[in-house]
């Protein structure tokens, strides 16, 4: 099934010219796993790019190019697997190919913590500014009102979630900001798993959300 949901213009536009943040970033490339009609999108935009780059390419391009590129090649090399890594964790099939990379030993063996129904996992940590979670949210489960100080993106992997602006399934992707006031409810039958990127805390807004907001740090 194709997602329904997807991101927007200015995220797929940030995406083909390589210049997000690598939580965003990895947002976007999970969902492009997932979505030919964004991929091909983003696959214009890059042409595009690539044309435009093309027509301004002048003496920019200088003596040095040379040696940039030779760097570049020495860091892949740095890059290189390690023959003496352990043994990579059995592949989860639900889990697109962008984001194994982030999950180290494996789903399971990630540090979860777990909040009235709510599993969050924290990926990415080394990155400022923002906070990439794989949340697992028990079929059934309301999560607490809340609304947000900056923006938040969440990529369904697995079950499913409604909220007022819609339907999220896997593959779909939910921009919420400031002006969003939301409460997501999981799908029955099925746990929700979702990956969320943050660049702000999230503020709760209901009556016991202000209660408890300074100690579920959602
Ligand atoms: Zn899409």
């Amino acid at each position: 099934m194709m997602p329904e949901h997807h991101p927007g213009d200015d995220l797929l536009i940030a995406y083909a010219a390589g210049s997000q943040d690598e939580p965003v970033a990895l947002v976007v490339a999970t969902h492009l796993a997932l979505c030919p009609r964004c991929r091909k999108e983003v696959e214009r935009l890059e042409e595009l790019g690539g044309v435009l780059l093309e027509e301004h390419k002048t003496e920019a391009l200088g003596e040095d190019s040379l040696a940039r590129v030779l760097a570049r090649l020495d860091d892949a090399a740095l890059e290189a697997p390690d023959p003496q890594a352990p043994e990579p964790a059995p592949v989860d099939p639900r889990m697109p190919r962008p984001l194994r990379n982030y999950l180290g030993a494996g789903l399971e063996r990630l540090d979860w913590t777990s909040y009235r129904g709510l599993d969050k996992a924290e990926l990415l940590t080394e990155v400022p500014g923002f906070r990439t979670r794989l949340m697992r949210i028990k079929s059934g489960t309301a999560m607490p009102a809340h609304t947000h100080e900056g923006t938040e993106l969440t990529l369904v992997l697995a079950g499913g979630f409604s909220d007022e602006h819609g339907h999220f399934l896997r593959g779909d992707v939910a921009e919420a900001d400031a002006a969003t006031d939301h409460r997501p409810v999981a799908d029955p039958g099925e746990d929700c798993l979702c990956l969320a990127v943050t660049d702000a805390p999230l503020r709760l807004t209901g009556p016991f959300g202000r209660l408890l907001n300074p100690f579920l740090r959602i």
